[in-house]
């Protein structure tokens, strides 16, 4: 989800040019033509401001707590969804007005400098999709992990030495190497042949050495593998730049419509 505004009377120093049609592959023409489009809209600040939802949440936080005075309740409510909520031609100017001294004063650059500064000191926190581990099940084998080493019908002499180790699923046992098997008392290469012939049944195999994959499970791709996660607040970036950008969106668009 991201954030359209468009201006409602936006001052243009050249007309709209024609955009190429959709739906189509575009070919060099195409291309020409999309490039005036994008150099006519960057000319014409007042015409569009375009956000995604990570950039826009911060800078509206910012925008309606220092033009608090400028916009009403429901302004700043409003502000946060795609209701085509409109924004007067004099408030718009007031909140350009407001944004531009804020960044001569260098206030905003400080609250950048702040804001950055507060995101840094956030510590990672462990990742709940994979239970901080790095790995997640492969659904495909989730059945086959979650079952209980009584199912593998082992012949009771490996039954025990499972048993023994506190290896109680099948998930527990693809966690172990083949070398740490051997650990076990009264575990010799026939019990080792015949767990891995069990394993191989179900398209699984002990965990490799120097490989930290484990059989059925894939590396969880919520933290890439490393257990921890960075704080949400971290996907929320703010910078001055956006925040001039923004206030010349404001100063040239004739009031503006949020969508
Ligand atoms: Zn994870």
């Amino acid at each position: 989800m991201g954030f359209d505004l468009s201006g409602m009377n936006p001052n243009m120093t050249s007309p709209q040019p024609e955009l190429p049609p959709m739906g189509k592959d575009w070919g060099d023409e195409e291309w020409k033509l999309y490039a005036k489009y994008e150099a006519w809209q960057n000319e014409n600040c007042g015409v569009h401001f375009r956000s995604n939802v990570w950039w826009w949440r911060p800078l509206w936080h910012f925008v309606t707590t220092t033009c608090d005075d400028i916009l009403t309740e429901k302004d700043i409510g409003e502000g946060s969804f795609n209701n085509g909520h409109k924004i007067s031609k004099t408030k718009a100017g007031k909140i350009a007005k407001r944004l531009y001294s804020l960044i001569e004063s260098g206030k905003v650059k400080e609250y950048e400098e702040g804001y950055k500064e507060h995101l840094a000191s956030l510590e990672k926190t462990d990742c709940k999709t994979c239970d901080a581990t790095g790995m997640r099940v492969d659904p495909k084998y989730s059945t086959q992990l979650t079952k209980s080493i009584n199912e593998l019908e082992t012949t009771t002499r490996v039954h025990n030495c499972l048993q023994s180790r506190g290896i109680r699923t099948v998930g527990e046992l693809v966690e172990m190497e083949e070398i740490r098997m051997f650990k076990i008392k009264n575990f010799g290469r026939k019990s080792l042949t015949e767990l891995t012939e069990k394993l191989m049944d179900l398209g699984l195999h002990f965990k490799q050495s120097n490989s930290s994959s484990v059989a059925g499970k894939t590396k969880c791709n919520m933290c890439n593998g490393t257990g921890m996660k960075d704080d949400w607040a971290k996907s929320y970036p703010f910078d001055a730049d956006n925040v001039r950008k923004f206030a010349n969106f404001c100063a040239n668009s004739g009031g503006f419509r949020i969508c």
